[in-house]
């Protein structure tokens, strides 16, 4: 369904996203996860042929067979929304406040879809029951201020899936959300991706949506594609240093019976955009770290279960009978 291989989107000199490879199936769930600065949402906006006029497109990003890396935004127009669509982590500044809630879904539909005024409604009306919003004829006449986070994000979501795309991306869909409300949302984006057969991107610092909600797991840091693997697999066993460290900083419900126990952390931060190094780029931070991981970039190593990772540690211990190693 959707292929991307050797994918670097870079800003002057620098890469936010690096040769970064990753193939979605019809209809499967798969979370991207990293801190803040570690090319996530980068990656999404390139799917949507999104990102900034400055920035520089390499490799190939294929959705649905069709090559879209470097492609005009003629030819995005008629991807985005039908083929890939996108909903956004803060649903209040992605909605217009001076719009009613139904006139905003049911104005891509008249104009994108030539449904007439009347069509165009009963189909809002069609997808706000399908995403679980409560009365929707009298939803659809309310303001974004007169929703909650939670039914304002059900409208993104509807909107999304106006032009019935193949792929949804959700980037960080539940982060402005209270824990209960943003759990149902994780499981609306189960069942749509269930009954539509829809793949879903789930794009997360929170370990705990990701793993109710995909299948796949893609760990990125520093515009690079890390680990990947089935998510209970990765989040079990993490082959990374840096997929461990955020597994043992994932807050635990028993940690407070263990006295003096504090939460783990990893030490430093995301380097910024203008210092990227071409080697590793969690050297510096990585207690594992080796002579010559700052310098010389890892190779990817991909193991029979289908996981890959990129550090020196996997590079030096895989043999031929256990994994393929590939430039
Ligand atoms: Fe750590 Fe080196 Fe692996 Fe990077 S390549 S994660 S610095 S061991």
């Amino acid at each position: 369904m959707l292929a991307i291989e050797d994918l670097t989107v870079a800003y002057g000199g620098n890469a936010a996203v690096r040769r970064a490879s990753l193939t979605i199936a019809a209809g499967e769930r798969i979370g991207i996860v990293g801190e803040s600065g570690s090319g996530k949402s980068t990656l999404a906006l390139a799917l949507m042929g999104m990102v900034a006029d400055a920035a520089r497109v390499e490799g190939s990003i294929r959705i649905g067979g069709i090559e879209m890396a470097g492609a005009h935004e003629k030819a995005w127009r008629v991807v985005r929304g039908r083929k890939v669509a996108m909903i956004f982590q803060e649903p209040l500044s992605a909605l217009n406040p001076l719009r009613r809630v139904g006139e905003t879904v049911a104005e891509p539909l008249r104009i994108l879809n030539g449904m007439d005024r009347n069509a165009a409604q009963a189909r809002t009306l069609a997808l706000f029951k399908e995403v679980g919003l409560p009365d929707p004829e009298a939803k659809a006449r309310q303001y974004p201020h007169q929703l909650s986070g939670g039914q304002r994000q059900r409208v993104l979501i509807a909107l999304a899936l106006s032009r019935d795309p193949a792929i949804l991306i959700a980037d960080e869909p539940t982060s402005a959300l209270d824990a209960q409300v943003g759990l149902r949302i994780v499981e609306l984006l189960n069942d749509l991706a269930r009954r539509r057969g829809m793949s879903v991107v789930f794009i997360s610092h929170d370990l705990a949506s990701v793993a109710r909600a995909t299948d796949r797991l893609c760990v990125m840091y520093g515009g690079d594609v890390i680990e990947t693997g089935p998510t209970a697999a990765v989040l079990a066993a993490p082959h990374h240093p840096y997929t461990a460290g955020l597994v043992a900083a994932r807050p635990r419900i028993d940690a407070r019976r263990e006295r003096r126990a504090r939460m783990a952390t990893i030490e430093g931060v995301v380097p910024a955009l203008a210092d990227l190094t071409e080697g590793c780029r969690f050297a510096g931070r990585c207690r594992s770290e080796m002579p010559h991981c700052a310098g010389e970039r890892p190779r990817v190593s991909i193991s029979a279960q289908g996981r890959t990772v990129c550090c020196h540690l996997t590079d030096a211990a895989v043999t031929a009978s256990e994994a393929r190693v590939f430039a």
